[in-house]
């Protein structure tokens, strides 16, 4: 089954031709006859999307909404509504009360299963946003469940038409109904659509001439990266079921199936933006989850769990180029000696100064690494012998060179470093080569701490530890 439908109909006639015409597209069908029954049939069946009459025994499509609501795991699923008339009036009432589409009785087939793929895509993908800001232990700030002028406040829109003369009629009026800064452009020039800042909202309308350009242009839209998180409103013109049908299908988020109506737009513009806001943040929040999950929040440096796929990463690059780079584990000397002369928070103030001082050392593309309390792990790709040998001498005398002066501590602090530095090479087997290499770097840094402290030892991958 591809998903499943709830129908809500008084009429049990209307129910079963609707029941016949999803069941052949392989939906699973539950029903419904009143919005008294809603709730529990909704939470019995879970629909992925509610196909109701607008009008019921007991109420309307609002008050179908209005029930969902009730719910927080029904709130969100989408609700079409199928109308007897096909006043704009009606229409708008129902798109203002959450109403994701109001379609007209008798429903077109192809433009039920079209909108009916483009809302459960929508809930797909939303679900998506959802289970990765979970796994990345993201956080994201409640937003309200209904559409409102901040959701619009400030957005940019861009108006693309076949002709000058309807780009500007369109950008006029709706420039009076909405806050935003509407644009208007031709459809053949569609270069500056792409450039920075991208509009938030792009508008499309598909005229008998310009359909296919048209409809080529939103699926570029929704394909390329700079684009892809615009809301794209499609507006046939005039109305025309299955150029709006083919617009859902290739991925426009909303259309006009009407034709122009500039309040109608407002409000699937407010929707679809209030949507994007929600869909922003998630990705942020997965974004910021991500990250905080390979970096230390102390110093900042990326951890362990990011270093070692670095590593590897760069060896496979080496191996697929013939190239070399260095590996170095790094620790602070006697550094406990620190802590238990200073306490603890003094500790963490020279940790975080090493940090600033180790990476000021490095090149954008070398690799530093908290991996241990106070050891480090460096990569540098594409360094060789003495490359390598110079670096890590740098990154010594950039700890003992000056000594640490910090917050609250009247004596400044000396801290050194110990540095264990190898070679990765190209042609070396890979996967083993990686691990070896970070034993490798291990010893040298036994062997540089045996010798002394503060200095950097050059190892070899393979020789057994002195
Ligand atoms: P060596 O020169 O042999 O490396 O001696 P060391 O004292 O640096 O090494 P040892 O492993 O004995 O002690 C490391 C100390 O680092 C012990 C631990 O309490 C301290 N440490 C680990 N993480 C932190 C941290 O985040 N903050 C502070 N302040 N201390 C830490
Ligand atoms: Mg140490
Ligand atoms: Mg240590």
């Amino acid at each position: 089954m591809q998903g499943t439908v709830l129908v809500i109909d008084g009429v049990a006639t209307n129910r079963i031709m609707l029941k016949v015409q999803l069941t052949e597209a392989f939906y699973s069908v539950e029903q419904a006859s009143s919005v008294g029954e809603v709730l529990s049939a909704a939470r019995r069946s879970r629909p992925d999307l509610v196909l109701t009459a607008m009008t019921l025994p007991d109420g309307d499509a609002a008050a179908v909404k209005q029930a969902l609501r009730q719910d927080e795991m029904l709130a969100n699923v989408p609700v079409i509504a199928v109308s007897h008339s096909n006043a704009p009036e009606r229409r708008l009432k129902a798109l203002s009360a959450g109403i994701d589409d109001v379609l007209p009785q008798p429903v077109d087939d192809v433009i039920l299963q079209a909108r009916i793929r483009s809302l459960l895509r929508a809930r797909s993908a939303d679900e998506d946003l959802h289970l990765q800001r979970d796994a990345s232990h993201g956080f994201v700030l409640p937003l309200s469940d209904r559409a409102g002028r901040s959701d619009i406040f400030g957005a940019t829109v861009a108006l693309i038409a076949e002709d000058p003369e309807t780009a500007a009629k369109w950008q006029e009026s709706l420039s009076q109904q909405v806050p935003c800064s509407v644009l208007c452009h031709q459809l053949g020039d569609i270069k500056p659509l792409m450039q920075d800042p991208v509009a938030d909202v792009f508008v499309i309308e598909l005229n008998e001439a310009s359909a296919g350009p048209g409809l080529r242009l939103l699926a570029d839209l929704r394909a390329r990266a700079a684009t892809r998180q615009s809301v794209i409103i499609a507006i046939p013109n005039p109305a025309d079921p299955h150029i709006a049908a083919e617009a859902l299908d290739r991925g426009a988020h909303d259309v006009l199936q009407a034709g122009f109506d500039v309040e109608e737009l407002a409000l699937r513009l407010t929707t679809q933006l209030h949507y994007k806001t929600r869909n922003d943040q998630l990705r942020a929040s997965v974004r910021n989850g991500l990250r905080a999950a390979v970096q230390d929040p102390m110093t900042g440096l990326y951890n362990r769990r990011y270093a070692k796929p670095f590593l590897d990463r760069t060896a496979k690059r080496a191996a697929e180029n013939g190239s070399n780079y260095a590996l170095m584990l790094a620790d602070l000397d006697h550094f406990k000696r620190i802590n238990d002369s200073y306490g603890h928070p003094v500790g963490d103030a020279v940790l975080i100064e090493a940090a600033k001082r180790l990476q000021a050392e490095l090149r954008p593309v070398d690799l530093l690494a908290r991996v241990g309390g106070e050891e480090f792990m460096i990569v540098l790709p594409g360094a060789d012998e003495i490359e390598a040998g110079v670096a890590a001498v740098d990154l010594c005398n950039a700890i003992n060179s000056r000594p640490f002066h910090i917050d609250g501590i009247r004596e400044p602090v000396e801290v050194t470093i110990s540095i264990g530095a190898v070679i990765g090479r190209g042609n070396d087997d890979a996967t083993q080569s990686v691990n070896d290499l970070i034993s490798a770097a291990d010893r040298a840094l036994y062997d540089a701490k045996n010798a002394g402290r503060n200095q950097v030892t050059m190892g070899k991958k393979g020789t057994a530890a002195a």
